[in-house]
């Protein structure tokens, strides 16, 4: 899934429960689920690759991009809410799975790492189904529901 919606939900989850660690867990647990959802991914093959190629540069920005649009949205969005450290937290503990999985690729024989990419590798088998629009609606629905959420509930 692309980082845009997990940064959503680890926001939403951090902007409403006060126990850091359980925003944390929650947060880091939602990362799985919403990869268990039908959903679209683009191509980031050239990072699992030990040699840079040309396609590294391309498809680091655009997951810097894609990091950039959903963190600023959701700053946006809890910026002035009393629970925005939590929110903060949030965010960024829903993308620590796909931080693990990419070290798990540059650590291919790490066994900590292997604990955590083995289920996320799990739960992505329903990555870039066809139509491409049924992968992206469920995007679109998971960011409009936590923005909508963040807007009217936090
Ligand atoms: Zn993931």
């Amino acid at each position: 899934m692309l980082l845009t919606p997990h940064i959503l939900l680890g926001a939403a989850i951090g902007s409403k429960i006060s126990s850091p660690s359980l925003v944390f867990a929650l947060s880091f647990a939602s990362h799985y689920f919403l990869d268990a959802l039908p959903h679209y991914e683009y191509d980031i093959s050239g990072l699992k690759k030990k040699k840079a190629e040309k396609k590294l540069l391309f498809e680091f920005l655009k997951l810097t991009a894609d990091f950039c649009f959903g963190a600023g949205l959701a700053l946006l969005l809890v910026w002035n809410s009393p629970f925005r450290t939590g929110a903060i937290l949030g965010m960024l503990s829903s993308l620590v799975p796909d931080a693990l999985l990419f070290l798990s690729w540059r650590h291919p024989n790490s066994k900590f790492l292997k604990f955590f990419a083995l289920p996320h590798r799990a739960c992505h088998f329903l990555k870039n189904l066809s139509p491409a629009w049924l992968d992206l609606s469920t995007e679109v629905v998971v960011a409009s529901t936590t923005i909508f959420f963040l807007v009217y509930y936090v």
